[in-house]
């Protein structure tokens, strides 16, 4: 990895902190972080994790919750999150882990 490249992480990294909140990083550029829509999960659940992707399609970002009831919310956070990160000029490079994410949680 460069050192431009670390940079754009750290970057990334602290910018989607700004909008959702602490992330627990799994990797690079994935990780959990607590869904914005969490007093809206049906069922009630104490566990709020949503999982955060810098590294989707064409270079967005994606937010994908394991709960229902917070689509609007997770999808407002998205969008901020996504424009951050394309006003910062960031982007990745898609990665298999986020497209897997998208076939199993986005089925149209
Ligand atoms: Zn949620």
């Amino acid at each position: 990895m460069t050192k431009e490249e670390q940079q754009d992480i750290n970057r990334a990294r602290q910018l989607a902190e700004e909008i959702v909140g602490p992330v627990r990083w799994t990797t690079d550029t994935a990780g959990y972080c607590a869904c914005h829509g969490r007093n809206l999960h049906k069922p009630k659940s104490d566990d709020p994790d949503c999982k955060i992707h810098l590294d989707g399609p064409a270079g967005h970002s994606m937010l994908f919750c394991f709960h229902g009831g917070c689509e609007n919310e997770l999808n407002a956070t998205a969008e901020r999150l996504r424009s951050a990160l394309q006003s910062a000029g960031i982007r990745f490079e898609a990665s298999n882990e986020c497209m897997e994410m998208l076939t199993k949680y986005l089925k149209a």
